[in-house]
């Protein structure tokens, strides 16, 4: 079955995904009132989108449990970018997989997602390609000091990467991640990151949330706030995000960050896939970015992708404040992914939804103060 099978998308029920992590389960969540049930695969006998479905446990490598997953679904989509292309390509002889695997590709290879991205004309960070220390040298020669380390697969929230601002970095850098195929990246001083979450239909039409500002911290996203850049800004974010789905002729959600660097917004990775910074979405915008991946891959019509109220989201990475005393602030939604904690790990999240921005700052205070550790400082950046 081809992936341009529309006809056959008219009346899917069950849908098939790869990974049951907490995107998973949030697409769950969202399908559930739709009609949808779910079958995810996942290595883990306790993924946590078992929540919302039934799992399938198996690893992401094995193409026969792809296989049995696409025989019992109409349509399959993933939650995770790293499920190998055979296992990919094994479920698609099956049933439609959305979006298709070429998507899955160009996002697995920092150095392939950067050749793509600069040959369609899209900025981002000045580069060179390392496989050895005289590459990282000459590299460093080309772009300077400070720059950033990055292995080229298998990267995400900051891991398998470092910061370079000195020939000691480099050396203790070359140690921890040198065995790896590498890129050298030029460090951006921006001025904030943000992210584009955007969604293409089977017919091509495209909708976008409004970007959203984030603040990480050891690589990791922990604020995101919708609605503070001006329309420039997001039609240019637009504008690129567009060139990319065309090419790759895309359906679902895809999800761009970006660095803003005065005029410059530079791309620094595409996930396709939602996205950590279009949690929002759920609590404050008309239709999520999971429903609307969900009627992308399965042929319905879009939802509208406008902002509805304030919002703002705090992660919660490795625990969660007092569940009692954040649910005293008015417009707090609480999302708890029914995961263990563990150091590092994202177990929930909360987004504070409110009518005024002034009124959203004080009870993201509130909250920030009783979340603790870092998250008052951070707040001061994201509102600046
Ligand atoms: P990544 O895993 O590539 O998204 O990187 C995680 C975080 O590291 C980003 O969100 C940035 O805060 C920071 N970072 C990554 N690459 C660069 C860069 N070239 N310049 C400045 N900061 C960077």
């Amino acid at each position: 079955m081809g992936n341009r099978a529309e006809t056959s998308l008219r009346d899917v029920r069950h849908i098939g995904v790869l990974g049951g992590g907490q995107l998973g389960r949030m697409l769950g969540l969202a399908g559930i009132p739709l009609g949808f049930r779910f079958l995810f695969l996942d290595p883990a006998a306790d993924a946590c989108a078992g929540a919302a479905g039934d799992l399938l446990q198996a690893a992401f490598s094995d193409e026969n449990a792809a296989r049995e997953l696409a025989a019992h679904v109409d349509v399959a989509t993933f939650d995770f970018e790293n499920v190998p292309d055979t296992t990919a390509r094994a479920l698609q002889e099956i049933c439609p997989l959305y979006p298709a695997p070429n998507a899955l590709g160009a996002g697995q290879d920092r150095a392939a997602e950067n050749a793509l991205l600069t040959g369609l004309g899209i900025q981002v960070p000045p580069y060179h390609l390392v496989s050895s220390r005289t590459d990282l040298l000459d590299g460093l020669e080309l772009l300077g000091y400070p720059a950033v380390l990055k292995t080229r697969r298998l990267g995400y929230d900051g891991k398998g990467q470092a910061i370079l601002r000195d020939p000691e970095d480099r050396e203790r850098a070359w140690q921890k991640l040198g065995d790896a195929e590498l890129v050298l990246e030029a460090f951006i001083p921006f001025d904030a990151e943000c992210s584009l979450v955007a969604v293409r239909g089977l017919d091509g039409e495209i909708g976008a949330w409004p970007l959203t500002r984030n603040v990480h911290s050891n690589g990791i996203l922990k604020l995101s706030l919708p609605g503070v850049f001006d329309r420039e800004i997001q039609s240019v974010a637009e504008q690129k995000m567009k060139t990319l789905m065309e090419h790759l002729d895309y359906t679902g959600v895809l999800t761009v960050e970006f660095f803003l660097a005065g005029a410059d917004l530079l791309v620094n990775e595409f996930a396709p896939r939602v996205h950590n910074s279009g949690h929002w979405t759920i609590d404050g915008s008309q239709c999520s970015q999971f429903e609307n991946h969900l009627r992308a891959i399965s042929g319905l019509p879009l939802g509208d992708t406008g902002m509805v109220t304030h919002s703002l989201m705090f992660n919660w990475i490795g625990e969660m404040p007092d569940r009692q005393r954040a649910m005293e602030i008015p417009g707090l939604h609480w999302h708890d992914y029914g995961k263990s904690p563990r150091p590092g790990r994202k177990i929930g999240h909360a987004t504070l939804t409110a009518s005024s921005m002034e009124e959203l700052r004080q009870n993201a205070v509130v909250l920030a103060r009783i979340a603790g550790g870092e998250f008052p400082a951070l707040l001061e950046t994201i509102f600046d």
